[in-house]
């Protein structure tokens, strides 16, 4: 059960309800949809799906792991989810918008309210400390953010290097300054493309927790991996094999706790 789930039912179960839980998806709305996507890359004179026919729905709440191998259409599926990327075929609805034929104007200003993205090789700004980066991410979405540039560094860790410049920050720090530049921004929908992947494993787990804690009412993360085990915290896991989703659902022994996770 999500987060929203257990609020949901513990709302009808407070006592003025009287009657059946209804169903829970239809009560929640829907912040991605996916219909029969497909994106093709010409590569060598040749066509490839790196998306074949994808389709998926999103409810807010709910955290998602994308598992997959290299090469089988993740990031593709994070960029056309963020609107950084069009498809080839199929429609695209984002935060309860058809964003499939939208402009380029319409797109960057969906880019800018609602979604934040870490991206796989980071992308810091090379001219910005890691607090003007992260600052960055709250001017983007123009929304009062609970916590300060500097708070968020520190939750990632980085409380003594806020004012380095990203050249001066290991792979793994720059990593975090861009999780703290996602998380600035305050938007519903996260969408992280091997946020661990620069980790060790102790400061990856602090990450997740992060990122799970992000999950409420009207948001959505969306976590982009090929390790199996941090698939073990999602709500869902939805996996790809050569553009195709393969398996969707919950964890396949169940939810745990991001705490008991190893790798
Ligand atoms: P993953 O993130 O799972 O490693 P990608 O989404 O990056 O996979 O890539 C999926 C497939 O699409 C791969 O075969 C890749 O080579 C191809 N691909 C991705 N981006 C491009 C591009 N811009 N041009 C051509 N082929 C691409
Ligand atoms: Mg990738």
């Amino acid at each position: 059960m999500t987060l929203v789930d257990r609020e949901v039912r513990s709302l009808y179960s407070s006592g003025s309800y009287v009657g059946a839980v209804p169903d829970l998806q239809l009560a929640r709305s829907n912040m991605l949809e996916l219909k029969d996507v497909t994106k093709a890359y010409e590569s060598g004179g040749n066509l490839i799906n790196a998306l074949d026919q994808v389709n998926i729905h999103i409810y807010e709440g709910e955290f998602v792991v994308v598992l997959g191998p290299s090469g089988s259409g993740k990031t593709t599926l994070l960029n056309v989810m963020g609107c950084l990327d069009t498809v080839t075929r199929g429609q695209v609805v984002v935060g309860g918008q058809d964003v499939t034929n939208a402009s380029r104007g319409a797109l960057s200003e969906i880019r800018r309210k609602t979604v934040s993205f870490v991206f796989q090789s980071f992308n810091l700004f090379p001219a910005l400390t890691a607090r003007e980066n992260v600052q960055f991410g709250m001017d983007v979405a123009g929304r009062k953010t609970r916590e300060s540039a500097a708070e968020l560094l520190t939750k990632v860790g980085l409380e003594g290097r806020m004012d380095q410049f990203p050249h001066q920050l290991s792979g793994g720090e720059q990593q975090r300054v861009a999780v703290a530049r996602a998380l600035a921004t305050g938007n519903p929908v996260l969408l992280a493309d091997e946020p661990t992947g620069e980790l060790d494993f102790r400061t990856g787990v602090r990450i997740l927790q992060l990122l799970g804690e992000q999950v409420g009412p009207g948001r959505v993360v969306i976590v982009v991996t090929h390790n199996r085990e941090i698939a073990r915290m999602a709500d869902r896991v939805i996996e790809l094999s050569s553009g195709k989703i393969v398996r969707d659902g919950p964890p396949q022994d169940g939810r745990v706790d991001v705490n008991t996770l190893f790798w």
